[in-house]
C-alpha cells in the first residue's frame, strides 16, 4: 500500500514536469516541423532535402516524446469512471498493437472477460503501455496473450509474453521514474501504467526470468461494477 502512495506521489511530481515540459515545448517543436516541412518541400538540392526530411522525423520523435510526458500532466485524481466491458476495451488496444505484432511475427491474444467501472481512456493507455513493453521484449515466433478475469473484489489482466525476460537488477526497478534499458526508452510506461492500476484501486507487479518470458499483473478494483446502484452514481459524478 505505501509503495502504492509512494508511486502516485512520485507520480504527481512528473505531472508538474511533463505539464510544463510540454506547454514551454510543443509549440516550438510544432513550428520548427512545419518550417522544416515546407523547405524540404519547396528545395531542389537532394542532399538538403534529406537532411531536412530528417530533422523533420527527429522533431516528430520528440513529440512523442512530450506526449509521454503530457500523459502525466492531466490531473490523476479526476478519473472518468463508466460501467465497461473490459474484453472489448482489451480488443480495442489489442487492434491498435495489432500492426506492431504482426511485423514482429507474434500472435497477440485475449481471453476472458469481465465487467467493470473504470476509466476507459487511461485504462487502455496503461494496457497499450504493457501490450507494448510485451511486443518490444518478445522476438519473432512467440506470443503476447492477454488474460483477464475475475477474483473476488478485484479484476485480473495478466500480460504474457515469452520474451527475453527480465535479470533481477532490471525486475527490481522496472517502474522507478525513468528506469529503461531501451536505447529510444523513456523509463515512464510502466510508471504510468502503474499509476493508473493504483487509481483503479489496484496495482501492478511482474514475475519474470531471463529466457523465460514476463507476466505484468495488474488488479482493479471491480466491487463498484458489482451493485447497479453505483453505475450511475460513479458515470455522473465523474
Ligand atoms: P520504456 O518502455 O520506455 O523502456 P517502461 O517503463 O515501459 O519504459 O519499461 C522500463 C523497462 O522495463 C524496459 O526498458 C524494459 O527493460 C523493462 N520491461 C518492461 N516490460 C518488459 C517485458 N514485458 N519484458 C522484458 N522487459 C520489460
Amino acid at each position: 500500500e505505501q509503495v502504492a502512495e509512494q508511486a502516485l506521489a512520485r507520480t504527481r511530481e512528473l505531472e508538474h514536469l511533463g505539464a510544463r515540459l510540454s506547454h514551454e515545448l510543443k509549440n516550438p517543436l510544432a513550428a520548427i516541423k512545419a518550417l522544416v516541412q515546407l523547405s524540404s518541400r519547396s528545395t531542389a538540392d537532394p542532399e538538403a532535402r534529406e537532411n531536412l526530411q530528417t530533422v523533420e522525423a527527429e522533431a516528430e520523435r520528440m513529440r512523442d516524446v512530450l506526449d509521454e510526458y503530457l500523459s502525466f500532466s492531466r490531473p490523476l485524481d479526476k478519473i472518468r469512471a463508466e460501467p465497461l466491458s473490459l474484453g472489448s476495451l482489451t480488443d480495442e488496444a489489442l487492434a491498435v498493437m495489432s500492426g506492431r505484432a504482426e511485423e514482429a511475427g507474434l500472435a497477440l491474444r485475449r481471453t476472458g472477460d469481465a465487467d467493470l467501472v473504470a476509466d476507459p481512456r487511461r485504462l487502455k493507455e496503461a494496457l497499450l503501455n504493457l501490450v507494448a513493453n510485451a511486443i518490444e521484449a518478445t522476438p519473432s515466433g512467440g506470443s503476447v496473450d492477454v488474460a483477464l478475469s475475475r477474483d473476488r473484489d478485484a479484476v485480473v489482466i495478466a500480460v504474457r509474453d515469452t520474451g527475453k525476460g527480465m535479470p533481477g537488477d532490471v525486475l527490481e526497478r522496472v517502474g522507478t521514474p525513468f528506469f529503461t534499458t531501451r536505447e529510444e526508452g523513456t523509463g515512464l510506461g510502466v510508471l504510468l501504467a502503474r499509476a493508473i492500476f493504483t487509481q483503479h484501486g489496484g496495482g501492478l507487479r511482474y514475475e519474470s526470468a531471463p529466457g523465460k518470458g514476463t507476466t505484468a499483473i495488474a488488479t482493479l478494483r471491480a466491487a463498484p461494477s458489482t451493485r447497479s446502484d453505483d453505475h450511475v452514481q460513479v458515470a455522473a459524478g465523474g
